[in-house]
């Protein structure tokens, strides 16, 4: 945690998620407004559902986002969704770069970039993700590629308002893997350290393999100032017990 810095804890659902599940999302929110002294509070439920999950999560605490938008506001792009549509939909974050984006649809740091200016200029809050592989953390290279990606992927005009900024080690998504508490701490002191004087104050999430196990400690962490939950925030009692962690 940093003090002053009002921790997030986000959950992405990412291609999970029929309309069956929409009772998680609103035991969630029917949480939120219990936690929301301690934390803000996200869901990123797939597209299909932002519309329907932001009105079970209407006047409670709890936020929902998207988990992609394409760099445009419209037009000829089949399949894509935009930041504006999402903000038409009541949603306030968006995720921009995940690694899973980045590997499977080959998404590089400038496009990346793109994505979040979209999402300031359709009003939304867009959360960077970057971090390195298990090859590139093997060759010592994980400082080097983090700040690689968060110069190319950081969009102008990024404000401590604006811009979460998420390490995800590749790695350790899915996986049931973390780094050590350490080298988290490493890889955050580093982010601190260069997003501070562009944009003091700045979130600065972990994520890949919180769970409610591990999540207090990971909290504890200097300069970690929530999680971003893959798999275990499809459950809206293991969500709600990584928030209370936090
Ligand atoms: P995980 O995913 O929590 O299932 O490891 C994290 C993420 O991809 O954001």
């Amino acid at each position: 945690m940093t003090p002053g810095i009002r921790p997030l804890v986000a959950g992405n659902w990412k291609m999970n998620g029929l309309r069956a599940r929409l009772g998680e999302i609103k035991r969630v929110a029917d949480a939120s407004d219990a936690l929301a002294p301690n934390c803000d509070l996200l869901l990123c439920p797939p597209a299909t559902l932002t519309y329907v999950a932001t009105t079970l999560a209407q006047d409670t605490a709890l936020c929902i986002g998207g988990q992609d938008c394409h760099p445009e506001s419209s037009g000829a792009h089949t399949g894509d969704v935009s930041a504006a549509m999402l903000a038409d939909c009541f949603a306030t974050h968006v995720i921009a770069g995940h690694s899973e984006r980045r590997a499977d649809h080959g998404e590089s740091d400038d496009l990346v970039r793109q994505k979040a200016e979209a999402a300031h200029a359709a009003g939304l809050i867009a959360i960077v993700c970057v971090g390195e592989t298990r090859f590139e953390r093997e060759n010592g290279e994980t400082i080097a590629v983090v700040g690689r990606q968060l110069e190319g992927s950081l969009p102008v005009g990024a404000t401590a308002r604006n811009t979460v900024i998420a390490y995800e080690p590749v790695w350790a998504i899915g996986t049931g893997l973390t780094p050590s508490l350490e080298d988290i701490g490493e890889v955050h002191d580093f982010l601190r350290q260069r997003t501070e004087t562009l944009a003091p104050g700045m979130r600065l999430l972990y994520g890949g393999s919180v769970k409610p196990d591990n999540a207090g400690a990971i909290m504890g962490v200097a300069n970690v100032d929530g999680a971003l939950v893959g798999g275990a925030s499809l459950d809206a009692g293991g969500f709600l017990a990584i928030a209370e962690a936090t």
